[in-house]
């Protein structure tokens, strides 16, 4: 019987790897689809804001992954249909990419006609190294200022696109798979965690929490508290970063007023401002920096249609007519 079970066993093996489970597709498809949405709105508050960024970049819209940063590399296989070992994950909506017909699953074969190396080079172990070397390939092809031509692997064969993205604020934004509310910025990205992209009710919110640490990263944040560290400079950062992040949000079309109901909701429950040790505000005093921010606004004139950030205005702002 012993025997038996084993050989039950191996063949539940064999099944699993020939035949992913549907419950495991269905939650690596959840993954990339929360990507996505954090992407959008990313793209959203990057691109509205690129007038007022002192860093942009040239950013076409989508997210790439490669087959092997997934435990179950036969899952993820069955899961996204990789055309090629690093492939388009998901595109966002409106994009340059999209607007091209770019798809979820067209696999990366060749930049400029020079082929990626990630057919030939699989590193043995989980790894995001790949894709990441192909990303940095994109973005400084893309940093020379005209189109590149980028082969893909498509439902139709190989197909050649020209790529020639306008200039976004630079930044890139992911998913860190934890539990706990949570999102940080380290001056490049911004990380929300899958926890609080779950507690954020809609998209509005989600933004609420996406444009507090992009306004970190926009305002050097990083570096200013590696010069001078400290509780008062920590606080602060935290509430220029809650001034700047409702400019941000209406000039994505978002409503500010959101990000009022979020820093309750969320104030109320992580309950920051008691052990936070002075270094955040407890959330009636985000709450009513961020209103007079949002009054300053209904009195400022766009330009452009936009709203220009006062926190912002020390940088030239070429991309902005003139009236
Ligand atoms: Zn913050």
């Amino acid at each position: 019987m012993k025997f038996l079970s084993g050989i039950l066993l191996l063949l539940a093996c064999v099944a699993a790897q020939a035949d992913p489970r549907q419950e495991d597709i269905a939650a690596y498809r959840a993954l990339v689809q929360q990507d996505l949405r954090l992407a959008t709105i990313g793209y959203r508050l990057a691109s509205a804001n690129a007038p007022f960024c002192a860093r942009r970049e040239r950013n076409p819209g989508w997210v790439i992954h490669d087959e092997q940063q997934y435990p179950e590399r036969d899952t993820a296989r069955a899961a996204f249909g990789f055309r090629r070992p690093v492939a388009i994950s998901s595109v966002v909506p409106g994009s340059p990419a999209d607007r091209l017909g770019i798809q979820a699953g067209d696999g990366l074969v060749a930049l400029d006609g020079n082929i990626f190396d990630a057919q030939s080079r699989a590193p043995d172990r989980q790894s995001a190294a790949r894709a990441e070397k192909i990303q940095q390939d994109l973005r400084q092809a893309l940093a020379r200022g005209r189109a590149i031509r980028l082969t893909l692997e498509t439902a139709n064969g190989q197909r050649e696109f020209a790529v020639d993205p306008p200039s976004i604020c630079a930044s890139h934004f992911w998913v860190d798979a934890k539990s706990k509310l949570d999102a940080g910025a380290d001056g490049e990205g911004v990380r929300v965690t899958e926890g609080l992209m779950i507690f954020a009710r809609d998209d509005a919110e989600l933004a609420a929490a996406v444009a507090h640490e992009l306004a970190h990263n926009l305002l050097g944040h990083r570096e200013r508290l590696k010069a001078q560290g400290g509780t008062r400079a920590v606080l602060a950062t935290e509430i220029e970063a809650d001034r700047l992040s409702v400019w941000l949000m209406a000039n994505a079309g978002f409503d500010p007023k959101v990000a009022l109901r979020f820093a309750e909701r969320y104030g109320r429950k992580t309950g920051l401002g008691i052990f936070s040790a002075g270094t955040h505000l407890r959330w009636k005093n985000r709450v009513s920096v961020m209103q007079a921010e949002i009054e300053a606004m209904a009195v400022t004139p766009r330009r452009s249609g936009l709203l220009p950030p006062p926190l912002l205005s020390g940088a030239d702002w070429p991309l902005l007519a003139k009236n």
